[in-house]
């Protein structure tokens, strides 16, 4: 055991435990009496199926976080780590296809071990609460889909991380950053054309009432809409959602056909007004920018750890090598990441705020946020009084009781 040893393992120990005590925190904090907001769209035997799945998923997810977790201990202190790279190294290959192979395997091993959870939490989880629409064909072809592209577009970027890394020097970190960020800059513009519509299908909203609403709401704040889609969400789940992709002349807006069913017209433009106000208050933007700097910070740390002898004894490698560098870092580097994630998740809380006020304060039917938002929380059997803690660590989402709250004093105070 060295100092590395102990950061990563105290941080692995450390995280889980800190997720333990706030699901423990979370499922006690779910009352038996359904708040008063929600009586309009819940009876009670709807709220205890939501409190049993929100307990239900919470020890799924611990046993299997526990799983994952006892598998790389393991791994890492029976040698895994160095009787891997032995065995790809005798094959001779050059150092870039070695690493190619090396992080390709450990992915693959790692993608075998998660794989019965997936298929538990689709077929037995989802489907006790009814939400489960997917066939075992959707599941397999997604899995497939997932392998092929993971390949695609992954293996092109490690290689030229581990090329920069090998061969450019000192300032291999800058080069990694900007070829990194330019190609998910590529990536996240091409993602509504090209990589969507692989899984899903996108289909325009046909002409009628819900398309001239949206519309004419768009023009009102000036928002040009490049397409508005409806996407078979229902091939996979009962689950609905709305979301907003690409930027530029790419911009779309994807409402899942689960949403349309359950919602009036008024109250599907106040989700969509939502989902501008994320555009124009430029919290897409924001959130790239953190994400590019983040990468920066990442790739220089990296460069400084990279081939670090103690980094490698920490993980029993006999030999020093570029890629191993790479994922030997990444588990050091977890202690910072979930700290960034949590100041992150804040953000986010507090941009969803500020959609909700721009759709209040710029759509005369704002109002009807708070309807959509208590029917979404039926329809998806949100957990209605997750516990702060919880919510600290883990929401991208304010809580729906403090959105209504805050909604409805905007409301209050708001001039039409
Ligand atoms: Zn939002």
């Amino acid at each position: 055991m060295n100092i590395f040893s102990i950061i990563i393992l105290g941080t692995l120990l450390g995280t889980f435990f800190i997720k333990l005590v706030a699901d423990i925190l979370n499922m006690k904090a779910a009352g038996a009496v359904l708040p008063v907001e929600f009586q309009d769209v819940y009876d009670q035997e709807a709220y205890e199926k939501s409190q049993n799945y929100l307990r239900h998923s919470t020890v799924f997810s611990l046993v299997a976080a526990a799983f994952e977790l006892l598998i790389l201990l393991v791994f890492w202190f029976a040698g895994g780590f160095n009787f891997l790279d032995s065995m790809v190294r005798g094959l001779d290959f050059s150092s870039l296809v070695t690493g190619i192979l090396y992080i390709g395997i450990l992915l693959f091993l790692q993608g075998l071990v998660s794989l019965p959870f997936s298929i538990y939490q689709t077929f037995v989880l989802e489907e006790k609460y009814g939400f489960n629409k997917t066939t075992p064909l959707t599941f397999v072809s997604d899995k497939l889909k997932g392998v092929l592209l993971g390949l695609l577009l992954g293996t092109p970027v490690l290689a030229g991380l581990l090329w920069f890394f090998e061969n450019s020097g000192s300032l291999a970190w800058v080069w990694a950053w900007v070829a990194v960020a330019f190609f998910g800059f590529v990536l996240q513009y091409v993602a509504p054309t090209v990589i969507m519509p692989l899984f899903n299908k996108f289909t325009p909203l046909e002409d009628g009432e819900l398309k001239s609403a949206i519309m004419g709401y768009a023009k009102s704040v000036d928002f040009p809409l490049s397409g508005i889609f409806v996407i078979d969400g229902s091939k996979r789940s009962s689950k609905a959602n709305a979301f907003f992709t690409g930027f530029g002349k790419q911009k779309r807006i994807a409402l899942f056909d689960t949403l349309i069913e359950n919602h009036t017209v008024t109250e599907l433009v106040a989700v969509l007004a939502h989902e501008i106000g994320h555009y124009k208050k430029k919290h897409i933007v924001i959130a790239m920018f953190l994400s590019i700097i983040n990468m920066g910070i990442v790739f220089f740390l990296l460069s400084i750890f990279l081939n670090n002898r103690d980094l490698f004894d920490a993980f029993y490698m006999e030999n020093l090598s570029v890629y191993a560098s790479l994922l030997f870092f990444s588990l050091l580097y977890s202690p910072v990441e979930f700290v960034l994630s949590v100041v992150l998740q804040s953000l986010s809380r507090r941009h969803e705020f500020q959609a909700d006020h721009y759709a209040v304060e710029t759509y005369s039917e704002g109002s009807t946020l708070v309807e959509a938002l208590k029917k979404l929380s039926r329809t998806n059997l949100s957990n209605l009084t997750p516990h702060p803690f919880y919510v600290f660590l883990n929401y991208s989402h304010p809580p729906v009781l403090q959105r209504i709250e805050r909604i409805r004093r905007e409301l209050s105070t708001a001039t039409f």
